[in-house]
This record gives structure tokens, C-alpha cells and sequence, in this order.
């Protein structure tokens, strides 16, 4: 992630060969198979619902939008065993769906299966807000079509199609915005197309509203005819599928299976226009050749930037592809081999020599010589106009939503667990906290650590503070008490079971299950062991030791010991922050649980559990359970961190022969928010520890995924290859070739946890790469997630050509994972600007936001003075006095020389990009520190197609405003000798324009947007 330091003088003819393009094994992806990843080839993440029919109105999807039957008669009938389906009478009977089912989408195709009786006509679906408002599928007398109306103006219209009747008919509707076509599907292939239609599904079905009506056999138009036939299996994707999805769903449900896997999801964004030769080709002379120590069975790093020269003899750097082996057979023994290295769009081959070592001794483990301000020692500060930043307002959002929110409809799940009486105005929680979702709690937990961290960071208005308090309190009252009850007599004397690794199947029951339903949930907390608490029985857990996968069936299961992380880390927050003893005892109780349970389970089945996508996602339990030993000193929950070893992932194998602590590439395919968590979980563990291992294993995954799969704001994941928004792509270093999927990227809550492990691997080497993507994502992703007049926040941050960020969540009362790190991000965001030497002897400047900083320990506050990023200027004010070092990070971006000056005066420093200046002296009161650094233009180019990238102003991201959804990559074309003669515009307002395209910072963009673009050169 570094910028691309080129001259941009370019030719262009000199490039006539072909260049051969790359191969790359597919379908490696280590242990990600299975589960409900996938459905007929497309990514969970693009499936909002799925209405099988089979006996409920349930929606089978993951994210569990139930529908309501409603009418005197709808039933569901024998459709030939063991099936049932829908029967709709036309005697008014329909389904409605959840209003949130469908709100905000970009496309959206509807699927499913429909069966005519002779001469039956009526509604098939009909998604809108009124007659005026509404997509909708019909089918009469001369066949099924499908419209688009808005304000009562018919936008779009297919022709008819006869349908058979007296037999299942597979119909699609997709509304594709970006091509501008509304299509409809008969059996596999298209049967009519609408064009020009300038309609989006969420003009019509709007984010914010609660007034979407969705219905199944029914139309908006309350007197009209209900729908007479059969229904099965209807389906909403938030994609466009295009033809081949459309045919595969069909024929697989007709048991003709074909390979589903892999690219084809929704039409892809063309790439006809672009390139393969890249800009630099005809420029590029010499690349040097670079030489690198390894020790014996450690992969080595080699360099993602190599010196290279150009035309002219000026020196540069050129981004080098390296191969990347699946196990570190290369250096297993002692002695010298060279690379081959690929320079993407050119000829030309980068050469490293790689010599093998016998270590000369065991290495010392680092010493965490860093750490950070507790959160009340930092404030947020208004600009230097006395402007809020975008900070305070991103903070303050979050601060008013929490402030009014009820702490009961958090406790809802766990009371309900429990089999306790919610008080009086309690709301359950929808979302992944829905009834039937086996994710309920998860937001609970993110909760409790956002009311911990709202509490320790407004110290500055108490009476904020003081609520936030009496929520913490209250949370953790609750839990204590709830937690208390499991393992004892429900009444004195009544039957009990204390022993975690002995609780029984519930009551009249057969076996474990995950049954999650009104009146179905098993309530008998006497029978749950000791310590246990969460927002559902322990059965979760316990199936996932007898191999259960993830699903939504009452056989399966969704990542009990994620949710679990969630609570745990929401405990430990509370008790570190505010002091709070109930909350540890909590986190100690449950700890045992979970100790007696893995501690009895052989390691195989843990390597099988911990590999099991989703199912066996447990968040960063191995650092919940490293830092409750930090806290309490009990050896059993460091025993109990080590059994959270992702083997597989940490050491490739059981043998631990290589994997991310040898340096070998483990994350291909991987899910990333799976793994990120229990990557800092790792460091957490070497932390306490000093167990090289976990360290490698932290700071080899950093380097693999930044160098090798992260997008230009900071994220990552979002493969076409597998084919899931939330995975990282099959192979390193192409996203061009494997990322980009049409799903989206960016998981939001992946990011929060990549900056998390900036933070702690700075703790333990203060090199700026951390703080400088820290800086990177934190403007450009997490600052970028939140809308612009309330608390709602992006999931995934789609990059692709004219997409727009969805918000979610604005009350606060429906969460996904990422729903819940925002919670957590906006309430912490002053964490990192400032960090202290261990030993208090050295300031860390690692950020430049206005803010306040009270160094008790030192009896000396810093106030940072600025308007960053709209000036390129900062200013630090020392109240106090003593000697210290004072080391403000010189950013890998700021290239055109950074200029000092202490009490007005320049102070000569040696300030290399990408490093810390250090400032000694014995600083007296009212001692001021300027720091500028010109910001620059500059590209951050896709690893794999360097004609595609985003373009940045020092650390701003500048995304192209988009007017309308695009089928191609917007095309730009830049001064190949200075990129700033292109550009025109403001950096005080950072508002810019390229050749009448306007540009802003991604993190203002609340329309469509293309983050990244086709640049070309003259
Ligand atoms: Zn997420």
C-alpha cells in the first residue's frame, strides 16, 4: 500500500507484444467449503431472503425475515412428498414479508417457482409503498410481466409471457439500474426486457422507510384480486443475476446439477476498454535485483516495491508480483535460490536472491515498549475554525443514538434465554438479533463495549457520562444475575446440573438443537453448568464439538463462540474501563465454562471445529481469553486462549510444518472477518506469553494481507473467486483477477479489526507502515462507513464503478457484525492519535486530528491544533514542562518534504516518508510544535491491473461522484508528467475536478461514487 513512485513520462508505441496473462491455480482455498456459503454458485451475502415454503413462511436465509401469512385460507399442501408449498386460493389470502426485507437495495432480482391452475391469473409479488410506488410481477391472460412504477408513472414494463399452467413454471424478475433494464426469466432463459429504465429499487423501496409493503400474491392496490396458485422457494437477491445464474438456480433445482461455483454471479463491470500493458511498460528500463536473509523454515518477505529505473535514468519503484508457495519447502534448508518476480503489464521479470540461514541463536522476543492513552485521557477537539471535524460528528452521532437507547431491548435475548420476564417497554432487538437468529446477543455484546467506551470518553459532559454509567451498570447487574442462575436450583432443592461438560439435551427433547422459537426455546438454566451466559442455551456449543455446520436448519448452527467473543470483550471493556468487579466475575464464570468444555475435547476435533467455515467462527476468543488471564492471573485462561489455535491457519498443519508463523500464505479464500479476529487474539496471546509463534503469526498476516490483498481505502476481501463478498480471493496480489465481486467488498467490521492489529503490533515495533495504514483506513473506510445525518453504517463498501455505500441501523435496533463494530469505532475514535513510550520517556504523534491530551503521568497536556486533511499543517501546544521525546509520524505520503518549526522557528529534522521524526528536549510550558507536509497527488494503482486506481491527496481518497449506476470503469486521463496539471480545485475544501468530473473525499461521498478509476496518460 504504498504509492507508486514513477516518473510520468509515457509512451505508449513501443508496447506491441501480446503479454501473456497470468495463470493461477483456482479452488486452493484452504478449508473454506461447505456450509451455506454458497447457494447455487452466488455469495451468502448477496441472498436477503428465501421463502422455501416447505411447511412455514420462515425465511431460511441467514438473516431470518419471517413472513406473516395473512388472509382467511393460505396453506401449505402436499406438492407430491416429501415437499409442501404455498397454496393461495384468490380468496384474498397472501404473504407479507418484513417491511426491512427489501429497503435501500441497488439491484435486486426476485426468483422462485409458481404453479397455475387452469385460467388462474393474479399477483405474484408486489414490492412497494403504494400503487404509485411499487416493482411488481403479474401473471393474467396474456402471461406473466413484471413493472416498475414510480410516482405513478410506469418506468418500466416487460411483454408477456404465456406461462403453462398445470405445471411449476421458474420465473425471475431482475431490475438491473446499472445496464438500466428490467428483465423477466421463463424457465431458465429471458422472456421479456424492458429498457431504459430509469429506476432504482431503492426510489422505490427507500433505506429509512418502514413503510415498504412486501407482498407475495398480493398487489398494492388493496381491492384488486389476490393471487390463485402455488408458490415455492421464492427468492431476493440484492444483486442483478444475470442469464447464467438465473439458468444454473433453475437447473439445479431440477437436480441437473453443473459446476455453480466460481465467476458469474451478475453481470460483471465490463473491462473491454482496459488495457493489459501497463502505463509504465514502455518507460521501464532496469529493475534491480533485490537480495533477502531468511532463517531456515521461514518464508521470506519480499519487497511488494522494488527500485527500478526509468527512460531518462530516473530512479523510481515498480510493484513486483512474487510467487507465494503453499508451504515453506523452499527454505528448509540452509543456502541461496533466487525469485522470479512478475511485473504486472510488462515483459519484464524481477529477480531476488533469497539466502537461507541457520538462526545464530534463539531471537529475542520484543518488548511492548508502547502503549496507549486510556480513553479519557484523549479528547476530540473542534477544528482550528472551531469547525466540528468529522470525527466529533461521526462520535456524536453514535454518543445520541446510545445515549436513547433502551439497555433492555439489549437483555431482551438473554432474559428470554433465561426464561425471565422482560420489563415493561422492552423491544426485541430484529437483525442478527432476531428470535430465531442463532447470532442473537452478538449486538449485546458490541453494546456493552460501546456504553464502556461512550462512558470513559465523555468525561466532558457529565451528565452523558453519568448515563452511560448507570447503562453499564444495569447491563451488567442483569448479565451477573442471569449468570448466576445457570448450573444452580431453580428453587431450593430442585434438580441441577453444575458440570459444564454434562449439560443434558433439553427438555423432552431427542437431541441438541438450535430451535430458537417463541414457546421452542429450552429455558432450563438449572441444567447449564456453572458460569454460562448468553443470549441462548448451550446447545450451539455443544453441537459445534458433534460437527454441526452453519445453516439456518434446527441441526445447525451460527458461531456460537463469536457471539460469545462479542459478550466476553463487551465484559472486559467494562471492567478495564470503568472498574466494574461484577462484569469480570462474569467473564471468569463463563471463562470456566468454556475452559471445562474444550479442555475435554481432543485437539482433532478442535483443528475440525476452528476450520469450519462459519460455524466454528469464534471472533477473537483466544484474546478474550488471553486478557481475562492478564486480568486475573488464572493459568487457565491462557490454557484456555491456546486451545482457540486455528492450526490449520496458524501452522498449516498439525505438524505446525509452516503457515502464517513460517511466513506462508494461509489467509487465500479465507473469510476475513473469521480470521482477522483471531489474528490480534494471537498477539494477545504472545502478549502474555512471549511465545515467538503468535508474534510471527501476527506480523507475517499483516504483511500478507497488506502487501497482497487490500483495496486502496484500507480493506479487503470481496472475491469473484470463491465467489463471496466476504472472503479474501483465492490467490494473493489479484485482486483485478479474484476481488472485486459484484457482492461487494470492504466488510466494514474486517477493517475495525485490521486496525486493531495496527495498533498492537506498533505497541511492539514502532515502524510507521502500521500507523500509516491506520491513518489509511481509518479516513477512507471507517470515517467513510457512517451517514451523513445519523448513526447508520455501511456493511460491506462496494468499489466498484458507480456503486454506493448502504447505511443500516440508524436507530440502532437491527445489527449485522458490522453493525456492531461501529458501535465500537465511533466511540473510540481518539485511541490511537497519541501513544506513550512504556516508560513514559517518548510521545507518539501518530495522527493529526484536533484533540486534547492529558498526560497525567507526566503532569503535561498536548493540545493538537489543526484543520487536517482541508491544510496540510498541524500545531502542538505543551502545557507542562520536562524532558521528553516527541515523535510525530512522517507519512509514507508525504513526499515533498516535511518542514518543522518549535516556538516559530524551523527546526532542522531528518524526516524520511514512512518513518517518525524524534523530537528531544527539555519542553518547557506554552512550547509550541508546527508540523507541515505538503500533500501531493498521488495513484495507488491495483496490484494486478495498474491501468485501474484510486487517486488520493496526501491521506484523503478522492472518489469520482457518480450521477447514475455504470457498467464500465470511468475513464480519466492525467498529465503523464505531473498529475496535479489535471486537477483542478480546492484543497481547503478538498473538492476537486478532473476534465469536469468532480471529485471529494470518499468519506463525504454519500452518493455514487468510483473509487477506483481507468487512468490513462498524455
Ligand atoms: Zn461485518
Amino acid at each position: 500500500m504504498r504509492r507508486t513512485l514513477v516518473p510520468w513520462v509515457l509512451a505508449f508505441s513501443a508496447v506491441t507484444a501480446v503479454l501473456a496473462q497470468q495463470t493461477i491455480p483456482t479452488g486452493q482455498s484452504a478449508g473454506q467449503g461447505g456450509g451455506d456459503q454458497f447457494l447455487d454458485g452466488i455469495g451468502e451475502t448477496s441472498l436477503i431472503a428465501r421463502y422455501v415454503f416447505n411447511g412455514n413462511a420462515e425465511d431460511s436465509s441467514r438473516n431470518q425475515l419471517h413472513a406473516k401469512m395473512l388472509g382467511p385460507s393460505g396453506a401449505f399442501v402436499e406438492d407430491g412428498p416429501p415437499r409442501r408449498v404455498l397454496l393461495l386460493t384468490g380468496d384474498g389470502s397472501y404473504v407479507q414479508l418484513p417491511s426491512a426485507a427489501l429497503a435501500g437495495e441497488d439491484a435486486v432480482a426476485v426468483v422462485g417457482w409458481l404453479y397455475l391452475p387452469t385460467r388462474a391469473t393474479g399477483p405474484v409479488f408486489d414490492f412497494g409503498q403504494g400503487p404509485a410506488n411499487r416493482l411488481f410481477a403479474v401473471v393474467d391472460a396474456q402471461g406473466f410481466r413484471a413493472s416498475a412504477v414510480v410516482g405513478g408513472q410506469v418506468r418500466g414494463q416487460t411483454s408477456p409471457k404465456v406461462v403453462v399452467e398445470n405445471q411449476w413454471t421458474h420465473f425471475a424478475v431482475v431490475l438491473d439500474p446499472a445496464s438500466r433494464v428490467l428483465t423477466t426469466y421463463i424457465d431458465g432463459v429471458r422472456a421479456g426486457q424492458a429498457t431504459d429504465v430509469n429506476v432504482t429499487p431503492a426510489q422505490i423501496l427507500p433505506q429509512a422507510s418502514t413503510t415498504n409493503r412486501l407482498f407475495l400474491g398480493r398487489a398494492q392496490d388493496d381491492s384488486a384480486p389476490t393471487l390463485h396458485g402455488r408458490l415455492r422457494d421464492i427468492r431476493l437477491y440484492r444483486i442483478a443475476l444475470g442469464d447464467e445464474p438465473i439458468a444454473t438456480i433453475r437447473r439445479n433445482a431440477l437436480a441437473v446439477p453443473q459446476a455453480a461455483r466460481g465467476r458469474g454471479a451478475a453481470p460483471e463491470i465490463s473491462t473491454a476498454n482496459i488495457p493489459r500493458e501497463s502505463p509504465f511498460a514502455a518507460r521501464l528500463l532496469k529493475i534491480s535485483d533485490v537480495t533477502v536473509e531468511t532463517a531456515v523454515g521461514m518464508m521470506p518477505r519480499l519487497p511488494a516495491y522494488v527500485p527500478a529505473t526509468y527512460i531518462g535514468g530516473t530512479a523510481g519503484d515498480v510493484r513486483v508480483i512474487w510467487p507465494s508457495p503453499t508451504d515453506n519447502t523452499e527454505v528448509l534448508k540452509a543456502g541461496t535460490y533466487t525469485v522470479a518476480g512478475r511485473v504486472p503489464g510488462t515483459l519484464l521479470d524481477a529477480k531476488a536472491t533469497v539466502i537461507v540461514k541457520e538462526p545464530a541463536g534463539t531471537t529475542t522476543p520484543p518488548d511492548r515498549l508502547v502503549e496507549a492513552f486510556t480513553l479519557n485521557q484523549v479528547v476530540l477537539d473542534r477544528d482550528a475554525e472551531g469547525r466540528d471535524t468529522p470525527f466529533i460528528k461521526n462520535r456524536d452521532k453514535f454518543l445520541r443514538g446510545l445515549a436513547a437507547s433502551n439497555p433492555d431491548n439489549f437483555l431482551y435475548n438473554f432474559r428470554e434465554a433465561f426464561g425471565q420476564p422482560q420489563p415493561e417497554g422492552t423491544k426485541a432487538l430484529g437483525g442478527w438479533d432476531s428470535q430465531t437468529t442463532r447470532l442473537r446477543g452478538h449486538a449485546s455484546g458490541h453494546y456493552l463495549s460501546a456504553i464502556a467506551q461512550a462512558y470513559a470518553s465523555t468525561g466532558y459532559d457529565p451528565a452523558l457520562q453519568k448515563n452511560f454509567l448507570q447503562k453499564m451498570n444495569y447491563l451488567v447487574d442483569t448479565l451477573y444475575d442471569l449468570s448466576q442462575r445457570s448450573g444452580r436450583p431453580a428453587q431450593p432443592g430442585g434438580p441441577s446440573v453444575a458440570d459444564p461438560t454434562a449439560v443434558p439435551v433439553g427438555p423432552e427433547r431427542q437431541t441438541y438443537d438450535s430451535n430458537l422459537r417463541a414457546g421452542a426455546i429450552r429455558t432450563d438454566y438449572w441444567n447449564w453448568g456453572t458460569g454460562f451466559i448468553s443470549a441462548y442455551p448451550p446447545d450451539q456449543f455443544i453441537m459445534l464439538e458433534k460437527g454441526a455446520t452453519y445453516g439456518t436448519q434446527d441441526s445447525q448452527i451460527w458461531a456460537p463462540y463469536y457471539t460469545l467473543h462479542k459478550i466476553l470483550s463487551g465484559l472486559l471493556d467494562s471492567y478495564e474501563v470503568a472498574g466494574n468487579k461484577k462484569a469480570l466475575e462474569i467473564a471468569k464464570g463463563m471463562g470456566g465454562w468454556v475452559n471445562a468444555r474444550l479442555t475435554a475435547l481432543p485437539a482433532e476435533t478442535r483443528i475440525r471445529m476452528w476450520s469450519r467455515y462459519i460455524a466454528g467462527e469464534y471472533g477473537g476468543m483466544n484474546e478474550a481469553m488471553a486478557r481475562l488471564f492478564r486480568l486475573t492471573g488464572e493459568r487457565k485462561f491462557l490454557d484456555t486462549a491456546k486451545l482457540f489455535d486455528n492450526t490449520n491457519f496458524f501452522y498449516g498443519n498439525a505438524n505446525h510444518d509452516h503457515g502464517l508463523a513460517k511466513g506462508v500464505d494461509t489467509v487465500r479464500g479465507r473469510h476475513a472477518n473469521q480470521h482477522i479476529p483471531q489474528i490480534t487474539g494471537a498477539l494477545e496471546t504472545f502478549r502474555n506469553t512471549k511465545e515467538m509463534p503468535y508474534y510471527r503469526i501476527a506480523s507475517n498476516f499483516w504483511g500478507i494481507v497488506n502487501d497482497g490483498y487490500m483495496y486502496s481505502i484500507g480493506g479487503v476481501a470481496g472475491a469473484r473467486n470463491p465467489n463471496n463478498a466476504e472472503v479474501f480471493p483465492a490467490q494473493p496480489s489479484t485482486l483485478w483477477e479474484n476481488g472485486f465481486a459484484t457482492g461487494g467488498q470492504n466488510e466494514t467490521c474486517a477493517t475495525y479489526n485490521l486496525l486493531k492489529l495496527d495498533r498492537q503490533l506498533f505497541m511492539y515495533d514502532q515502524t510507521a507502515k502500521y500507523m500509516d495504514h491506520y491513518e489509511r483506513a481509518l479516513y477512507n473506510h471507517i470515517l467513510a462507513s457512517v451517514a451523513e445525518q445519523d448513526a447508520g453504517n455501511t456493511y460491506h463498501v462496494p468499489l466498484n464503478p458507480g456503486a454506493r455505500k448502504q447505511f443500516g441501523n440508524a436507530n440502532m435496533s437491527g445489527f449485522t457484525c458490522c453493525n456492531g463494530t461501529a458501535l465500537e469505532s465511533q466511540t473510540k475514535l481518539q485511541d490511537t492519535i497519541y501513544f506513550h513510550g512504556a516508560n513514559n520517556q517518548a510521545l507518539y504523534v501518530n495522527l493529526f486530528i484536533p484533540s486534547t491530551l492529558t498526560w497525567a503521568e507526566r503532569k503535561v497536556s498536548v493540545q493538537q491544533i489543526t484543520d487536517f486533511p482541508y491544510a496540510d499543517t498541524t500545531k502542538l501546544v505543551i502545557t507542562g514542562s520536562g524532558r521528553f521525546d516527541v515523535k510525530v509520524r512522517v507519512p509514507a505520503w508525504a513526499t515533498r518534504g516535511v518542514v518543522v518549526k518549535i516556538n516559530g522557528r524551523d527546526e532542522p529534522v531528518k524526516a524520511t516518508p514512512g518513518t517518525y521524526l524524534t523530537l528531544a528536549r527539555a519542553w518547557r510550558d506554552k512550547d509550541t510544535i508546527e508540523v507541515k507536509m505538503p500533500f501531493a497527488f498521488h495513484l495507488d494503482h491495483v496490484m494486478d491491473q495498474p491501468n485501474v486506481a484510486s487517486l488520493f491527496y496526501g491521506p484523503v481518497l478522492l472518489a469520482a461522484e457518480e450521477a447514475e449506476a455504470r457498467t464500465d470503469w470511468r475513464q480519466v486521463v492525467l498529465d503523464a508528467n505531473d498529475i496535479s496539471k489535471s486537477i483542478t480545485g480546492d484543497p481547503a475544501t478538498l473538492r476537486f475536478q478532473i476534465a469536469g468530473v468532480p471529485f471529494k473525499p470518499f468519506y463525504e461521498t454519500y452518493g455514487r461514487h468510483s473509487v477506483y478509476v481507468q487512468v490513462t496518460f498524455k
